[in-house]
């Protein structure tokens, strides 16, 4: 009976291959077809607002999603003055942010409506950032009630807009659950999920001073909130170059000793040797590179395949990819969506047309015409150290190498300086440890695809230029959040 303590289920979302839950999904997220969220600063004071800015469906610029009022100058300074630790005790603290759980899972309609029209979230998609958000409150609430520390004090919480629900959630359900207070400054393309994420914590009980949310821009209230003396620590998932700005901004402002909690990017590689099962490696490719549209930063970036069996199986690569069905996220069918703005998508298509020039470009799918899509596609390269940057989107690039060539290979990838995840596909046993061992990143998946980590069971999170740790979804997270001087221990 103990392997199904509450606190160690994971939620169970819904199963949208079965006719009632998809029955169920359809009319709770009908009434938000067409709804035009409003946002604006969440502060335990008067807000004075700034600009109002316009969001649009990625997948349908007509389809407007609704507006925000961005965070003005003084906005920050009245957040920053009101912010106050949570005053309650953690078993209270952790009732609180179950019951957030709770309030999710019950608005899911409204949840898989805005995640799919703002960031051009599927079905699929959406369900996976419900439930990894429920997941991350349930239990980040439970390891709280275990940290004896107190809290910091004061976080800033900077998330990200491919996971506009579970990655802020996240983030500030580990920072309430050690008893801080919030500010929250979501990522600009997802201000209206995140408000809505807001509005559902604050009704569930978390205290208007403890959680206040400042929608705008990084450059301004971003700056803002992690060059303040009054904030005791910052958490971050994002790109590494604006994680190395921030520690630089907080090194000269912010308290000695304030951590950054940063996750960052990845170029992320898998190894297919020529004992793979080609079908599964296939599917676990396709999931890994173009799932999400590839913005996720645990995406497979570039594939290792082995000369003897490239031939074949990138046959059968390509025709799967022919089969990936781009458009709606909305729709039910819908394999691919949009990447999140016209920018992103005018950045990859001249990628993919420069690879095109040098004769690099292996395989592309059209995309549809509408929309900031871009169709999936396969560069190839030498090797990973082509790759210059993280590129986020559904970009796959291939190597091919020869049989005595695999340990050169795991030094190359580790010689890209990030660290994240790594999958691996073969039926040699002796080889996942051969090559296991070696590499170095924080998530290893063997013979399956590598994104979609677990809450408590696979804590997430990279080595190197990918993050500063502690895994997000592991036991040790939310202790960072706490204070470390263990009250009645000596040093
Ligand atoms: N945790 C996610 C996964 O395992 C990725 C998070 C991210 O993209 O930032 O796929």
């Amino acid at each position: 009976a103990d392997l199904f303590r509450p606190e160690r289920a994971n939620s169970m979302g819904f199963d949208l291959h079965d006719r009632d839950d998809l029955a169920r999904v359809e009319a709770a997220r009908m009434p938000f077809r067409a709804t035009q969220w409003q946002a604006a600063p969440v502060i335990a004071g008067d807000a004075a607002g700034d600009e109002v800015e316009t969001i649009r469906n990625p997948a349908n610029p007509v389809d407007v999603v609704g507006q925000v009022t961005l965070a003005s100058e003084a906005d920050v300074q009245t957040a920053l003055a009101a912010a106050t630790p949570w005053d309650a005790d953690a078993d209270s603290r952790a009732q609180v942010l179950n019951r957030v759980a709770d309030l999710y899972e019950e608005n899911f309609g409204e949840i898989f409506a805005v995640v799919a029209r703002e960031a051009g979230k599927t079905p699929a998609d959406a369900l996976a950032e419900l439930r990894e958000a429920v997941d991350f409150l349930r239990y980040y609430a439970a390891r709280g009630q275990e940290v004896q520390n107190g809290p910091r004090g004061v976080f800033t919480c900077i998330s990200p807009w491919n996971f506009p629900l579970a990655i802020f959630t996240g983030q500030i359900a580990a920072a309430l659950a050690a008893g801080n207070a919030v500010l929250a400054k979501p990522a600009e393309a997802t201000m209206l999920t995140a408000h809505v994420a807001v509005g559902l914590m604050h009704r569930a009980g978390v205290p208007a001073s403890a959680l206040q949310l400042l929608p705008g821009l990084g450059s301004t209230v971003g700056a803002a909130l992690t060059g303040d003396a009054r904030v005791n620590g910052v958490c971050f998932t994002g790109s590494t170059a604006t994680a190395q700005r921030i520690n630089a901004v907080m090194a000269e402002h912010v308290a000695p000793h304030a951590p950054l909690i940063a996750e960052t990017g990845g170029l992320n590689a898998m190894i297919v040797d020529s004992t793979a099962l080609p079908e599964q490696a296939v599917r676990d490719i396709i999931a890994s590179a173009f799932q999400s549209a590839g913005q996720r930063c645990s995406a497979l970036r570039c594939l290792y395949l082995q000369e003897d069996v490239a031939k074949p199986f990138l046959d059968m690569l390509f025709g799967a990819m022919d089969e990936l069905r781009l458009g709606d996220p909305w729709q039910h069918d819908t394999d691919v969506g949009p990447v999140i703005d016209a920018r992103a998508q005018a950045d990859f298509a001249a990628y993919i047309d420069a690879a095109k020039a040098e004769g690099r470009l292996m395989k592309r799918i059209d995309a549809p015409a509408r929309g900031h899509f871009i169709g999936p596609a396969a560069v190839r390269v030498k090797g990973i150290a082509d790759l210059e940057r993280e590129i986020f989107g559904p970009v796959l690039h291939i190597a091919t190498f020869k049989a005595h060539q695999i340990d050169a290979v795991v030094d190359a990838i580790n010689a890209s300086g990030y660290g994240l995840t790594f999958g691996l596909h073969t039926r040699i046993d002796g080889r996942v440890e051969q090559i296991t061992s070696r590499i170095t990143v924080g998530n290893a998946y063997v013979n399956r695809n590598q994104i979609g980590a677990i809450v408590g069971s696979q804590p997430f999170g990279g080595e190197g230029m990918s993050g500063t740790g502690p895994k997000a979804g592991g036991p040790n997270y939310v202790r960072r959040f706490a204070s470390e001087d263990l009250p009645g221990h000596a040093f």
